[in-house]
C-alpha cells in the first residue's frame, strides 16, 4: 500500500508525464506551422481565382521541401535556396496556367475557371507566398521553445551561419504570433468569402 507522500509523488510524476505529452503535441502540431497557413488563407482575398488549396500549399512549400532534405536546412530554408524555390514555383505556376489555358482554348472551352486566371498575377501571388514563408521563419527562428539547440535560418549553401530575429524563442512570442497570424488570416478569408457570396446574391 502507498503512503500519502509516495502517492503524491506518484500523481506528481503522472502529471508531469501528461504535461510532457501535451507539450509534445503542442510542439509537433502547433509549432511552427500555423502562421504560414494564416498567410495562405489571407492570400485568397488578393488572389480570389486561385484555389485555396494551392495557396495553402504555396505558403507551406518550403516546409514540404524540407521533408526531402532532413539534414540540410540550407537546401529548403537557406535564403538563396528560398529565392530559387520562389522563382521555380512562380515559373511553374505561370507555365501551368498558360498551358492549361491554351489546351482549353484548343478544345473550344472559353467559360472556365482557368480561363479567368491571369498567369502573371497568379505566379506573382504564389511567389510571394513561397517567399513569405522564409520571411516569417526569419522573424520566428531560432525556434528555441521547440528545440533547445535551435538555430536561425541559413543564408547560403551551408547550415552556417544562421540568422533570425528569434520571436519564437519565448512561448509567449511563439504562441501569440503563430495563432495570431492564423486567426487574422482566417478572418480575412471568411470576410472575403462572405462578400463574395453577397455579390453573387445580388
Ligand atoms: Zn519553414
Amino acid at each position: 500500500m502507498m503512503n500519502t507522500s509516495t502517492s503524491y509523488s506518484f500523481y506528481f510524476m503522472k502529471l508531469k508525464q501528461i504535461m510532457k505529452f501535451y507539450k509534445c503535441i503542442v510542439q509537433v502540431f502547433l509549432m511552427p506551422f500555423l502562421a504560414h497557413f494564416g498567410t495562405g488563407f489571407a492570400a485568397k482575398r488578393f488572389a480570389p481565382k486561385i484555389s485555396i488549396w494551392i495557396l495553402l500549399i504555396s505558403s507551406m512549400l518550403i516546409d514540404i521541401i524540407s521533408l526531402f532534405f532532413p539534414t540540410a536546412t540550407w537546401a529548403s530554408h537557406g535564403l538563396l535556396m528560398a529565392l530559387i524555390w520562389t522563382i521555380l514555383a512562380s515559373l511553374i505556376s505561370f507555365t501551368t496556367v498558360k498551358f492549361m489555358q491554351s489546351s482549353k482554348r484548343k478544345h473550344g472551352v472559353d467559360e472556365n475557371e482557368i480561363m479567368k486566371l491571369n498567369a502573371f498575377h497568379s505566379s506573382m501571388m504564389i511567389g510571394l507566398l513561397v517567399f513569405g514563408h522564409w520571411i516569417l521563419d526569419f522573424i520566428g527562428w531560432p525556434l528555441s521553445v521547440w528545440l533547445s539547440n535551435a538555430e536561425g535560418v541559413p543564408f547560403f549553401f551551408t547550415n552556417t551561419p544562421n540568422y533570425g530575429l528569434g520571436l519564437y524563442s519565448t512561448w509567449a512570442g511563439a504562441l501569440i504570433t503563430d495563432i495570431g497570424v492564423l486567426i487574422i488570416g482566417i478572418i480575412v478569408y471568411i470576410n472575403f468569402r462572405k462578400n463574395q457570396a453577397r455579390k453573387l446574391d445580388q
